[in-house]
C-alpha cells in the first residue's frame, strides 16, 4: 500500500520506512506552504492537506516534530528546525541550544512528533508520540539528525545519535507516533473478499432470479412456448442480479454515515471504491439489454426498476421495496413480450397475480423488518421471511406447472428454481457470518 509523506527530509523518510516497512513510502515535498501554527499537529495538517489533493484515494501523511525544553519554556518547540534563524541549520541550532542552557540545572526535555493522516476517503486522523529525556552538556554520536547528539533519552546514558536506528525507533517520539498511525491505518481496514461479500449480501442473491423466472413462467403460460428464449431469459436474470447489486451498494453508500455494522461505515471498503462498483453494476444491465437485444418493454420495466431502487434507498418506504420486487417479476414477463400491447387477458391476469404476490409479500417483509435493528428479537423471523421468498417463487412455478399443461420451458424453469433454492440453503450454511439481511 502506498503512503505519501509530505516531506523532503530524507532522514525522516528513512525512519518512517524503517518503522512502517509494510508501506511503500513516497516523499512529496509540500512546496510553498507556511507552517503558521503554534502547535505541531496544526503544522502537520497544513503540510498533509497541501499534498492530499494531488493523491486522491490514497493515504497521505505529514509529521511535525521538535524538541521542547522545560527550562526554556518549551522552546525551541515548533521552531526547532529554524531555532537559530536559518531553516535546517543543525550546527547553529545545537550551538544556540547549548548556549541558552548554560548553567541550567533543569535540563529535562522531550521530543514530540505529531502525525496528521488523510485517508483514501478524505477523512482526517491524528497521532502524537513523545519521548522524554534530557539535554547533554555536549554533543556525542554521529547517527540520526538534528538535535540527536544532544538528547539523552530517559533510562539511557547515550544520546539518540549514539543509538542504532532500531534502538532509536523503538523509543523515539516518531516511532511511537507512527505506531499509533499504523493502528489507525489498520483500523480503517483494507477490503477483503469477505467485506465485498458482506456489501453484496451475497447469500441473498439467489432470491433475485426466482422473481424473473416466475414472471417468465406467467408469460410462457399465457402466450405459448414459442415466445420462450432461454438466452434472453438468462440475460434478464443476470441484468436483475446486477440491478440488485447496484441497489445494495447504492443503499450502503446512502447510509455510509448512519448505518452500523456495514463494510463502508466500518471502514473496510472506501466510499470511492463503492462508488466505482456501483457505477459498474449500473452499466452492466444496460450492456446486457443492449447486447441481447432485449425487448422495448424490458427497457421500460428496467428503467422503472432503476428509479424505484434509487427512490427506495433514499426514502426506505416498504411499498417502494415491494414495487422493486414486483418490477423484477415483470422484467421476466417483459423479456418474453414483443410489443407493448397486452393482447392476452390471461397474460394480464397471470402477470398481475404473480407481481402482486411479490409486491404484497416484500412490502410486508420490509415493513416488518424496518425496525429490526432496534428490536433484535425480530431478526430470526425476518430471516425466515427472506428465506421463504425462494419457496414462494418455487410454489408459484409449481402452481403454473400443475394448473396448466407441463411444457419444456416450464421444466427448465422449475429445475432452475430448485437449483436456486438449494444454492440458497448451501450458501447460508457456508457463509453464516456474511448473511446479513
Ligand atoms: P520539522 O521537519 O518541521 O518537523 O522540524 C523538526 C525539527 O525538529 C528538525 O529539523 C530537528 O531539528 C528537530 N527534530 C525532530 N525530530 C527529531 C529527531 O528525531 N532527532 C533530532 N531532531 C529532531
Amino acid at each position: 500500500m502506498k503512503l505519501y509523506v509530505a516531506t523532503h527530509n530524507q532522514h525522516k523518510l528513512r525512519e518512517i520506512a524503517e518503522i512502517l516497512p509494510e508501506f511503500e513510502i513516497i516523499g512529496d515535498n509540500p512546496s510553498g506552504v507556511e507552517e503558521t501554527s503554534e502547535e505541531f499537529i496544526g503544522n502537520a495538517f497544513i503540510k498533509v492537506r497541501a499534498i492530499a489533493s494531488k493523491h486522491p484515494g490514497e493515504w497521505c501523511m505529514a509529521d511535525d516534530s521538535g524538541l521542547e525544553v522545560n527550562a526554556l519554556g518549551g522552546a525551541p518547540g515548533v521552531r526547532s528546525a529554524r531555532y537559530a534563524g536559518r531553516d535546517g541549520d543543525t550546527p547553529a541550532n545545537n550551538a544556540l541550544l547549548l548556549k541558552n542552557l548554560e548553567g541550567a540545572t533543569d535540563r529535562a526535555a522531550n521530543f514530540t512528533c505529531a502525525i496528521a493522516l488523510i485517508d483514501p476517503d478524505g477523512r482526517e486522523h491524528s497521532a502524537i508520540g513523545k519521548s522524554f529525556g534530557k539535554i547533554a552538556e555536549k554533543p556525542s554520536g554521529i547517527e540520526g539528525f538534528g538535535y540527536d547528539p544532544l538528547f539523552i533519552p530517559e533510562n539511557y546514558f547515550r544520546s539518540f545519535a549514539e543509538l542504532s536506528a532500531g534502538e532509536k525507533n523503538a523509543i523515539s517520539h516518531r516511532g511511537r507516533a507512527l505506531e499509533k498511525a499504523r493502528e489507525i491505518i489498520r483500523s480503517i481496514k483494507k477490503p477483503s473478499v469477505k467485506s465485498w461479500l458482506r456489501l453484496f449480501r451475497f447469500v441473498n442473491i439467489p432470491t433475485v432470479p426466482g422473481d424473473v423466472l416466475v414472471g417468465a413462467a406467467a408469460a410462457v403460460t399465457a402466450l405459448g412456448t414459442e415466445i420462450y428464449s432461454p438466452k434472453k431469459l438468462i440475460a434478464s436474470i443476470f441484468a436483475s442480479v446486477f440491478f440488485y447489486l447496484f441497489g445494495l451498494v447504492d443503499n450502503d453508500i446512502v447510509g455510509a454515515k448512519s448505518d452500523e455494522n456495514r463494510p463502508i461505515p466500518d471502514g473496510e471498503i472506501s466510499l470511492l471504491s463503492a462508488r466505482i462498483v456501483r457505477g459498474v453494476f449500473w452499466a452492466l444491465p444496460i450492456l446486457i439489454g443492449y447486447l441481447f437485444n432485449l425487448s422495448k418493454v424490458w427497457w421500460v420495466v428496467a428503467f422503472t426498476l432503476f428509479l424505484s431502487i434509487i427512490i427506495y434507498n433514499r426514502t426506505k418506504r416498504p411499498l417502494v421495496m415491494g414495487l422493486c420486487r414486483a418490477l423484477n417479476v415483470l422484467s421476466g414477463v417483459a423479456v418474453c413480450m414483443k410489443g407493448f400491447s397486452i393482447s392476452s387477458s390471461r397474460l394480464f391476469v397471470l402477470a398481475g397475480i404473480v407481481s402482486a404476490v411479490s409486491f404484497i409479500y416484500v412490502s410486508y417483509l420490509t415493513y416488518y423488518a424496518s425496525d429490526e435493528n432496534k428490536n433484535p428479537s425480530k431478526k430470526p423471523f425476518v430471516r425466515l421471511l427472506i428465506a421463504m421468498i425462494v419457496y414462494l417463487q418455487l410454489l408459484m412455478l409449481v402452481g403454473f406447472a400443475v394448473v396448466f399443461p407441463m411444457t419444456e420451458p416450464m421444466r427448465h424453469m422449475l429445475f432452475t428454481g430448485a437449483v436456486l433454492l438449494i444454492s440458497l440453503r448451501v450458501l447460508k450454511m457456508l457463509m453464516r457470518d456474511v448473511s446479513a439481511t
